[in-house]
C-alpha cells in the first residue's frame, strides 16, 4: 500500500502512535504535516512551522522534533507545526500557512489526546473539559478547517483515533470513554456526508497498549496487538480501498471488556 504524492497531516505526531502512523506513511512515500502541541512557554500560542531542521530553532517539542528528524533522514518531505489543536484559531492559522507548501491534504489523523484514570467522584471540572477541548474539539477544528480543501480536491481520507475503552468501557475511564464515544458519533454521521465527495471518515480503536496507557497502567498487562498490527490497520483505514463509517479495531479477536478493571485501586 503505497501514498506517494499524497499529504498527510497527523495530530499528536510527537510521541506513541502518532508517531508509528506518521513514519509508516513517509515509509510509504507521503508528504507528512507533523503536528504536536509545543511543550514550553516560549512558543505559545506561535505556529511554528519548518521543513527543515534548520529553522526549527523556536521549537519547544523535543519528541516532535525527533519524529521529523526520522522522517528527514528516510528522506521524506515534512512540515512541523507546534499547534494546540483545542484552539480554532491557531489551528486555522496552521491551515492557512500549510497551504502556502502544499495546496492539498489527502489525509488527516486526528490522533492527539489526553488521557487520565480516575474514579467517578473524583474528576475535576477541568479534566472532563479538557479531555473534550483536545480530543473532540480539536477534531472538530482540523476537520473543519480541512473539508473545503478534501472537496474541492474530491478526495479525502479522515481517521479518529477512538478506543476500546469508548466502545465497552472500561474502569475509571469516564472522560476518555465518554469524549471517544463523541468521535464514534462524529465519524457515524460525517461519513454520511463525505461519501458524495469520496472523502471517507472511520475510526481506529487501537487494541495494543500505547505509550499513552503505560504510563498509567501496571507492565504486567501484555500489549494485545503490536504496534505494526495498528499501524497496518491505521494504512487500510486511510487508503483508497477504505471503508466509510467503520469502526475497526486493530487486529481480529474478541474484545478485552474491562481490560483494565484490575486497577480498582486508582
Ligand atoms: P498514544 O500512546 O495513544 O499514542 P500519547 O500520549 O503518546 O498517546 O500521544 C498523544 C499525543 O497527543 C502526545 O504527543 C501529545 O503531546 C499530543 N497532544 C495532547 N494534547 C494535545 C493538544 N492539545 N494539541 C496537540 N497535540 C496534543
Amino acid at each position: 500500500m503505497r501514498f506517494d504524492n499524497q499529504v498527510a497531516l497527523v495530530t499528536g505526531a510527537g510521541s506513541g502512535l502518532g508517531r508509528a502512523y506518521a513514519i509508516m506513511l513517509a515509509e510509504r512515500g507521503a508528504k507528512l504535516v507533523l503536528v504536536d502541541q509545543a511543550k514550553g512557554s516560549s512558543s505559545q500560542g506561535e505556529v511554528l512551522r519548518a521543513t527543515s531542521s534548520s529553522n526549527l530553532t523556536h521549537a519547544t517539542n523535543a519528541e516532535l522534533q525527533q519524529t521529523h528528524q526520522a522522517i528527514l533522514k528516510l528522506g521524506g518531505e515534512c512540515l512541523y507545526f507546534e499547534v494546540d489543536v483545542s484552539q480554532q484559531d491557531d489551528v486555522k492559522s496552521m491551515v492557512n500557512r500549510l497551504q502556502q507548501d502544499w495546496q492539498r491534504v489527502d489525509i488527516l489523523i486526528n490522533n492527539a489526546g489526553v488521557y487520565g484514570a480516575c474514579s467517578f467522584e473524583h474528576i475535576q471540572q477541568a479534566d472532563w473539559q479538557r479531555q473534550f477541548d483536545v480530543d473532540v474539539n480539536g477534531s472538530f477544528y482540523l476537520t473543519q478547517a480541512l473539508w473545503p480543501l478534501m472537496k474541492a480536491h474530491g478526495y479525502g481520507r479522515i481517521l479518529m483515533t477512538t478506543g476500546v475503552s469508548a466502545l465497552f468501557g472500561d474502569l475509571h475511564q469516564v472522560p476518555f470513554s465518554a469524549a471517544k464515544m463523541a468521535l464514534v458519533g462524529m465519524v457515524n454521521s460525517l461519513s454520511l456526508e463525505g461519501e458524495q465527495y469520496n472523502i471517507h471518515i472511520n475510526s481506529l480503536c487501537p487494541q495494543a497498549l500505547t505509550a499513552m496507557t503505560d504510563k498509567h497502567l501496571a507492565p504486567a498487562i501484555q500489549p494485545l496487538f503490536s504496534f505494526d498490527t495498528v499501524t497496518a490497520t491505521m494504512a487500510f483505514l486511510v487508503s483508497r480501498a477504505a471503508p466509510n463509517g467503520q469502526h475497526l479495531l486493530a487486529g481480529a479477536g474478541s474484545v478485552s471488556h474491562g481490560m483494565f478493571a484490575e486497577f480498582q485501586s486508582i
